[in-house]
Protein backbone atom coordinates (compact mmCIF):
# COMPACT_ATOMS: atom_id res chain seq x y z
CA UNK A 1 0.00 0.00 0.00
CA UNK A 2 0.74 3.62 -0.76
CA UNK A 3 1.80 5.86 1.88
CA UNK A 4 2.92 6.16 5.49
CA UNK A 5 2.44 6.84 8.80
CA UNK A 6 3.07 10.37 9.23
CA UNK A 7 3.30 9.58 13.01
CA UNK A 8 5.48 6.84 13.94
CA UNK A 9 4.18 3.51 15.52
CA UNK A 10 4.67 3.19 19.07
CA UNK A 11 6.92 0.08 19.98
CA UNK A 12 5.50 -1.99 22.00
CA UNK A 13 7.89 -4.67 22.07
CA UNK A 14 10.61 -5.68 24.89
CA UNK A 15 12.45 -7.95 22.74
CA UNK A 16 14.01 -8.18 18.63
CA UNK A 17 14.13 -11.14 16.71
CA UNK A 18 17.21 -11.90 14.68
CA UNK A 19 17.21 -13.92 11.32
CA UNK A 20 20.65 -16.15 12.78
CA UNK A 21 22.51 -16.22 15.62
CA UNK A 22 25.70 -14.38 14.42
CA UNK A 23 23.05 -11.02 13.40
CA UNK A 24 22.20 -11.81 17.27
CA UNK A 25 25.95 -11.90 18.60
CA UNK A 26 27.11 -8.87 16.05
CA UNK A 27 24.00 -6.35 17.73
CA UNK A 28 25.16 -7.74 21.63
CA UNK A 29 29.06 -7.36 20.74
CA UNK A 30 28.73 -4.03 18.67
CA UNK A 31 25.58 -2.48 20.20
CA UNK A 32 24.61 -1.81 16.65
CA UNK A 33 20.72 -2.89 16.45
CA UNK A 34 18.17 -3.51 19.12
CA UNK A 35 18.25 -6.34 21.29
CA UNK A 36 16.07 -5.58 24.46
CA UNK A 37 14.20 -2.81 25.34
CA UNK A 38 15.85 -2.02 28.32
CA UNK A 39 18.95 -1.80 26.36
CA UNK A 40 17.40 0.38 24.08
CA UNK A 41 13.65 0.90 22.47
CA UNK A 42 13.04 2.57 18.65
CA UNK A 43 10.73 4.90 20.03
CA UNK A 44 12.93 6.07 23.22
CA UNK A 45 15.56 6.80 21.15
CA UNK A 46 13.13 8.84 19.05
CA UNK A 47 12.38 10.59 21.99
CA UNK A 48 15.85 10.91 22.99
CA UNK A 49 17.43 11.78 19.50
CA UNK A 50 14.86 14.64 19.31
CA UNK A 51 15.89 16.60 22.89
CA UNK A 52 19.27 15.58 22.16
CA UNK A 53 19.21 17.96 19.18
CA UNK A 54 16.99 20.35 21.12
CA UNK A 55 19.94 20.54 23.80
CA UNK A 56 22.83 20.51 21.37
CA UNK A 57 24.36 17.52 23.65
CA UNK A 58 26.41 14.60 22.17
CA UNK A 59 23.21 12.52 23.48
CA UNK A 60 20.08 11.75 25.89
CA UNK A 61 18.98 8.90 27.57
CA UNK A 62 15.17 8.69 28.19
CA UNK A 63 14.38 7.20 31.99
CA UNK A 64 10.96 6.75 33.68
CA UNK A 65 11.18 9.52 35.83
CA UNK A 66 13.18 12.52 36.60
CA UNK A 67 14.31 11.06 39.69
CA UNK A 68 15.63 7.57 38.08
CA UNK A 69 17.38 10.29 35.44
CA UNK A 70 19.11 11.61 38.54
CA UNK A 71 19.56 8.65 40.53
CA UNK A 72 21.16 7.21 38.08
CA UNK A 73 23.28 9.87 36.56
CA UNK A 74 24.70 10.67 40.05
CA UNK A 75 25.34 6.96 40.55
CA UNK A 76 27.38 6.74 37.53
CA UNK A 77 29.80 9.96 38.16
CA UNK A 78 30.61 9.39 41.99
CA UNK A 79 32.57 6.34 44.38
CA UNK A 80 32.95 5.98 47.74
CA UNK A 81 34.99 8.74 48.99
CA UNK A 82 34.05 11.60 46.31
CA UNK A 83 32.43 14.78 47.34
CA UNK A 84 29.87 16.24 45.98
CA UNK A 85 29.06 20.18 46.43
CA UNK A 86 25.43 20.92 46.13
CA UNK A 87 23.18 23.59 47.14
CA UNK A 88 20.29 23.04 49.40
CA UNK A 89 17.79 24.30 47.09
CA UNK A 90 17.30 21.36 45.05
CA UNK A 91 14.50 19.27 44.51
CA UNK A 92 12.78 17.61 47.09
CA UNK A 93 13.69 14.00 45.98
CA UNK A 94 17.27 15.04 45.06
CA UNK A 95 17.72 16.77 48.41
CA UNK A 96 17.38 12.87 50.15
CA UNK A 97 19.36 11.15 47.65
CA UNK A 98 22.06 13.66 48.67
CA UNK A 99 21.15 14.26 52.65
CA UNK A 100 20.48 10.49 53.36
CA UNK A 101 21.39 8.06 50.56
CA UNK A 102 25.01 8.71 49.36
CA UNK A 103 26.53 9.22 52.71
CA UNK A 104 25.00 5.48 53.55
CA UNK A 105 27.53 4.76 50.31
CA UNK A 106 30.79 6.75 51.44
CA UNK A 107 29.73 9.96 49.52
CA UNK A 108 30.42 13.18 51.01
CA UNK A 109 28.17 15.68 50.65
CA UNK A 110 28.30 19.64 51.38
CA UNK A 111 25.39 21.78 51.01
CA UNK A 112 25.61 25.36 50.01
CA UNK A 113 23.31 28.32 49.83
CA UNK A 114 22.33 28.21 46.01
CA UNK A 115 22.92 32.35 45.62
CA UNK A 116 25.91 32.56 48.02
CA UNK A 117 28.21 32.69 45.21
CA UNK A 118 31.37 32.87 47.45
CA UNK A 119 30.64 30.16 49.89
CA UNK A 120 30.40 27.96 46.61
CA UNK A 121 33.44 28.62 45.40
CA UNK A 122 35.36 28.17 48.31
CA UNK A 123 33.89 25.01 49.04
CA UNK A 124 34.58 24.22 45.12
CA UNK A 125 38.09 25.21 45.85
CA UNK A 126 38.53 22.37 48.73
CA UNK A 127 38.03 19.60 45.80
CA UNK A 128 34.80 17.57 44.65
CA UNK A 129 33.96 15.22 42.43
CA UNK A 130 30.80 16.46 41.22
CA UNK A 131 29.12 20.18 41.34
CA UNK A 132 25.37 19.30 41.33
CA UNK A 133 23.18 22.02 40.80
CA UNK A 134 19.55 23.40 40.05
CA UNK A 135 18.58 26.28 37.89
CA UNK A 136 15.83 28.12 38.21
CA UNK A 137 15.20 26.63 42.19
CA UNK A 138 11.54 25.60 43.79
CA UNK A 139 9.83 27.40 44.97
CA UNK A 140 11.49 30.85 45.27
CA UNK A 141 12.35 30.89 41.14
CA UNK A 142 16.30 31.46 42.68
CA UNK A 143 18.16 31.35 39.23
CA UNK A 144 22.01 30.36 39.90
CA UNK A 145 24.84 31.43 38.21
CA UNK A 146 25.90 28.11 36.76
CA UNK A 147 28.44 29.65 33.98
CA UNK A 148 30.49 31.06 36.94
CA UNK A 149 30.30 28.00 39.31
CA UNK A 150 30.52 25.45 36.57
CA UNK A 151 34.07 26.97 35.92
CA UNK A 152 35.34 27.26 38.96
CA UNK A 153 34.05 23.26 38.79
CA UNK A 154 36.26 22.12 35.55
CA UNK A 155 39.63 23.92 37.32
CA UNK A 156 38.95 20.84 39.87
CA UNK A 157 38.52 18.30 37.33
CA UNK A 158 35.24 17.94 38.83
CA UNK A 159 31.85 17.14 36.55
CA UNK A 160 29.10 19.02 36.59
CA UNK A 161 25.51 18.35 36.54
CA UNK A 162 22.17 20.58 36.19
CA UNK A 163 18.83 20.09 36.51
CA UNK A 164 17.51 22.16 34.31
CA UNK A 165 13.80 21.29 34.28
CA UNK A 166 11.75 24.07 35.42
CA UNK A 167 13.65 26.16 32.67
CA UNK A 168 13.04 23.81 30.24
CA UNK A 169 14.81 23.20 26.76
CA UNK A 170 13.47 26.53 25.43
CA UNK A 171 14.02 28.81 28.22
CA UNK A 172 18.00 28.25 29.28
CA UNK A 173 20.95 27.01 27.12
CA UNK A 174 23.55 25.24 29.00
CA UNK A 175 25.06 23.47 26.24
CA UNK A 176 28.36 26.10 26.38
CA UNK A 177 28.36 26.33 30.19
CA UNK A 178 30.40 23.37 30.94
CA UNK A 179 28.04 21.20 31.82
CA UNK A 180 28.65 17.66 31.58
CA UNK A 181 24.80 16.00 32.06
CA UNK A 182 21.87 18.41 31.88
CA UNK A 183 18.79 16.63 33.87
CA UNK A 184 15.17 17.16 32.57
CA UNK A 185 11.79 15.85 34.27
CA UNK A 186 9.69 14.69 31.51
CA UNK A 187 6.92 15.07 33.46
CA UNK A 188 6.85 18.25 33.50
CA UNK A 189 7.20 20.95 30.33
CA UNK A 190 8.59 18.47 27.74
CA UNK A 191 5.57 16.08 28.17
CA UNK A 192 3.47 19.04 28.93
CA UNK A 193 0.09 17.59 29.67
CA UNK A 194 0.52 16.24 33.14
CA UNK A 195 -0.01 12.81 31.63
CA UNK A 196 3.24 11.43 31.32
CA UNK A 197 5.93 10.43 33.91
CA UNK A 198 9.40 10.14 32.51
CA UNK A 199 13.20 11.67 32.58
CA UNK A 200 16.37 12.81 30.41
CA UNK A 201 19.55 13.11 31.03
CA UNK A 202 21.24 14.94 28.14
CA UNK A 203 24.99 13.81 28.18
CA UNK A 204 28.45 15.18 26.50
CA UNK A 205 31.17 11.75 26.25
CA UNK A 206 32.12 9.78 28.26
CA UNK A 207 29.53 10.11 30.26
CA UNK A 208 26.96 8.76 27.72
CA UNK A 209 28.14 5.41 28.07
CA UNK A 210 28.59 5.18 31.30
CA UNK A 211 25.15 6.66 32.08
CA UNK A 212 23.38 4.10 28.94
CA UNK A 213 25.91 1.15 31.26
CA UNK A 214 24.14 2.48 34.59
CA UNK A 215 20.68 2.81 33.42
CA UNK A 216 20.90 -1.02 31.90
CA UNK A 217 21.98 -2.01 34.92
CA UNK A 218 19.54 0.05 37.36
CA UNK A 219 16.88 -0.21 34.47
CA UNK A 220 15.26 2.62 35.51
CA UNK A 221 13.96 3.24 31.07
CA UNK A 222 11.61 5.53 29.45
CA UNK A 223 8.92 2.96 28.22
CA UNK A 224 7.51 3.07 24.87
CA UNK A 225 4.26 4.98 25.16
CA UNK A 226 5.83 7.33 27.59
CA UNK A 227 8.72 8.09 24.65
CA UNK A 228 5.63 9.11 22.42
CA UNK A 229 3.85 11.14 24.56
CA UNK A 230 6.89 13.20 25.63
CA UNK A 231 7.24 13.33 21.18
CA UNK A 232 3.64 14.31 21.00
CA UNK A 233 4.30 16.82 23.64
CA UNK A 234 8.21 18.07 22.06
CA UNK A 235 6.19 19.04 18.83
CA UNK A 236 4.53 21.92 21.12
CA UNK A 237 7.17 22.73 23.09
CA UNK A 238 8.21 25.92 22.16
CA UNK A 239 4.34 27.28 21.44
CA UNK A 240 3.36 26.04 24.97
CA UNK A 241 6.56 28.05 26.49
CA UNK A 242 6.14 30.72 24.96
CA UNK A 243 2.33 30.77 26.17
CA UNK A 244 3.74 30.21 29.36
CA UNK A 245 6.39 32.75 29.52
CA UNK A 246 3.07 35.63 28.48
CA UNK A 247 0.93 34.53 31.26
CA UNK A 248 3.45 33.84 33.83
CA UNK A 249 4.75 37.56 33.27
CA UNK A 250 1.50 38.97 33.68
CA UNK A 251 0.28 37.00 36.36
CA UNK A 252 3.71 37.89 38.47
CA UNK A 253 2.19 41.73 37.74
CA UNK A 254 -1.02 41.20 38.70
CA UNK A 255 -0.20 39.63 42.14
CA UNK A 256 2.41 42.18 42.70
CA UNK A 257 0.17 45.04 41.96
CA UNK A 258 -2.54 43.27 44.71
CA UNK A 259 -3.17 44.49 47.92
CA UNK A 260 -3.40 41.17 49.66
CA UNK A 261 -0.47 39.86 48.07
CA UNK A 262 2.82 40.24 49.88
CA UNK A 263 5.39 39.46 48.13
CA UNK A 264 5.57 37.93 44.60
CA UNK A 265 9.00 35.39 43.62
CA UNK A 266 9.27 35.85 39.62
CA UNK A 267 12.65 36.28 37.55
CA UNK A 268 11.24 38.30 35.34
CA UNK A 269 10.38 41.26 37.71
CA UNK A 270 12.59 43.96 38.30
CA UNK A 271 12.14 42.92 42.02
CA UNK A 272 13.13 39.63 42.42
CA UNK A 273 16.87 39.18 43.79
CA UNK A 274 18.39 37.64 40.66
CA UNK A 275 16.57 39.52 37.95
CA UNK A 276 19.97 40.14 36.48
CA UNK A 277 21.28 37.17 36.63
CA UNK A 278 18.30 35.32 34.82
CA UNK A 279 18.58 38.19 32.15
CA UNK A 280 21.99 36.52 31.47
CA UNK A 281 21.15 33.45 31.73
CA UNK A 282 17.61 32.84 30.84
CA UNK A 283 16.23 33.72 27.16
CA UNK A 284 12.42 33.77 28.96
CA UNK A 285 11.53 34.37 32.72
CA UNK A 286 9.07 30.73 32.92
CA UNK A 287 6.06 29.55 33.89
CA UNK A 288 6.46 29.07 37.39
CA UNK A 289 5.99 31.73 39.67
CA UNK A 290 5.62 31.42 44.06
CA UNK A 291 3.98 34.67 46.07
CA UNK A 292 3.01 35.48 49.72
CA UNK A 293 -0.71 35.61 50.90
CA UNK A 294 -0.84 38.64 53.16
CA UNK A 295 -2.48 36.20 55.76
CA UNK A 296 -1.26 33.02 58.15
CA UNK A 297 -1.84 29.73 56.77
CA UNK A 298 -5.20 28.80 57.27
CA UNK A 299 -6.28 32.43 55.59
CA UNK A 300 -3.83 30.81 52.54
CA UNK A 301 -5.38 27.56 52.70
CA UNK A 302 -8.90 29.48 52.19
CA UNK A 303 -7.34 30.94 49.02
CA UNK A 304 -6.15 27.98 47.66
CA UNK A 305 -9.41 26.10 48.22
CA UNK A 306 -11.35 29.15 46.78
CA UNK A 307 -9.33 28.71 43.28
CA UNK A 308 -11.84 27.31 40.56
CA UNK A 309 -9.86 27.16 37.05
CA UNK A 310 -6.52 26.71 38.70
CA UNK A 311 -6.47 23.27 40.03
CA UNK A 312 -5.32 22.54 43.44
CA UNK A 313 -2.08 19.80 42.67
CA UNK A 314 1.66 19.20 43.14
CA UNK A 315 3.52 19.20 40.21
CA UNK A 316 3.84 21.78 37.36
CA UNK A 317 4.60 22.32 33.56
CA UNK A 318 1.52 21.35 32.35
CA UNK A 319 -1.36 22.90 30.20
CA UNK A 320 -3.49 23.42 33.11
CA UNK A 321 -2.47 25.43 35.74
CA UNK A 322 -1.46 24.45 39.16
CA UNK A 323 -1.04 25.57 42.74
CA UNK A 324 -0.29 24.17 45.94
CA UNK A 325 1.08 25.52 49.40
CA UNK A 326 4.78 24.09 49.63
CA UNK A 327 4.26 23.31 53.78
CA UNK A 328 1.37 21.33 53.30
CA UNK A 329 3.64 18.73 50.22
CA UNK A 330 6.77 19.10 48.70
CA UNK A 331 8.33 21.16 51.68
CA UNK A 332 6.38 19.05 54.10
CA UNK A 333 9.17 17.33 55.44
CA UNK A 334 11.13 20.00 56.67
CA UNK A 335 11.30 21.42 60.56
CA UNK A 336 10.18 24.54 60.85
CA UNK A 337 14.08 25.88 61.36
CA UNK A 338 15.17 24.68 58.02
CA UNK A 339 11.49 25.87 56.38
CA UNK A 340 12.46 29.31 57.33
CA UNK A 341 16.14 29.28 56.09
CA UNK A 342 14.80 28.19 52.84
CA UNK A 343 12.07 31.16 52.83
CA UNK A 344 9.07 28.82 52.57
CA UNK A 345 6.36 30.25 54.72
CA UNK A 346 3.15 29.22 55.76
CA UNK A 347 1.49 32.09 53.53
CA UNK A 348 3.68 30.90 50.67
CA UNK A 349 1.82 29.45 47.16
CA UNK A 350 3.72 27.47 44.03
CA UNK A 351 2.08 28.86 41.05
CA UNK A 352 2.64 26.66 37.90
CA UNK A 353 0.73 28.87 35.40
CA UNK A 354 -0.61 27.19 31.86
CA UNK A 355 -1.44 28.44 28.40
CA UNK A 356 -5.13 29.44 29.42
CA UNK A 357 -6.52 32.56 28.49
CA UNK A 358 -4.24 34.70 31.20
CA UNK A 359 -7.50 36.76 32.30
CA UNK A 360 -9.20 33.61 33.28
CA UNK A 361 -6.33 33.20 35.69
CA UNK A 362 -6.31 36.66 36.90
CA UNK A 363 -10.09 36.47 37.17
CA UNK A 364 -9.79 33.23 39.61
CA UNK A 365 -6.94 34.58 41.03
CA UNK A 366 -9.04 37.51 41.78
CA UNK A 367 -12.25 35.93 43.18
CA UNK A 368 -9.88 33.39 45.28
CA UNK A 369 -8.19 36.54 46.76
CA UNK A 370 -11.86 37.56 47.89
CA UNK A 371 -11.38 35.43 50.83
CA UNK A 372 -9.05 37.58 52.57
C1 LIG B 1 9.66 17.00 39.26
C2 LIG B 1 11.10 17.31 39.36
C3 LIG B 1 12.06 16.29 39.46
C4 LIG B 1 11.68 14.83 39.55
O1 LIG B 1 11.03 14.40 38.40
P1 LIG B 1 10.01 13.15 38.40
O2 LIG B 1 9.68 13.00 36.98
O3 LIG B 1 8.87 13.51 39.30
O4 LIG B 1 10.79 12.00 38.96
C5 LIG B 1 13.39 16.66 39.52
N1 LIG B 1 13.76 17.95 39.49
C6 LIG B 1 12.87 18.94 39.39
C7 LIG B 1 13.36 20.34 39.35
C8 LIG B 1 11.51 18.67 39.31
O5 LIG B 1 10.63 19.67 39.24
Amino acid sequence: MKGNPVIPPIYMTATYKFDNSDDLIDVVQRRNGYIYSRWDNPSVVEAEAALAQLEGFDRALGFSSGMAAITTAVMAIVRAGDRIVTTREIYGGTFELMDSVLPGFGVDVTFVNCSNVDEILAEIDKGLALLYLESPTNPLLRVVDVPTLAAAAKTKGAAVLLDGTFASPINQHPVDWGVDVLIHSGTKYLGGHHDVTAGFACCKQPFSDRLWNLRKIFGGVMDPMSAFLTLRGLQTLELRIDRHNQNAMAVARFLEAHPDISAVHYPGLPSHPDHEIAKHCMSGFGGMLSFEVAADFDGTKQVMDRLKTIKLATSLGGVTSLANQPITNTHVALSPDAREKAGVSENLVRLSVGVETVQTLIDDLTQALDAI
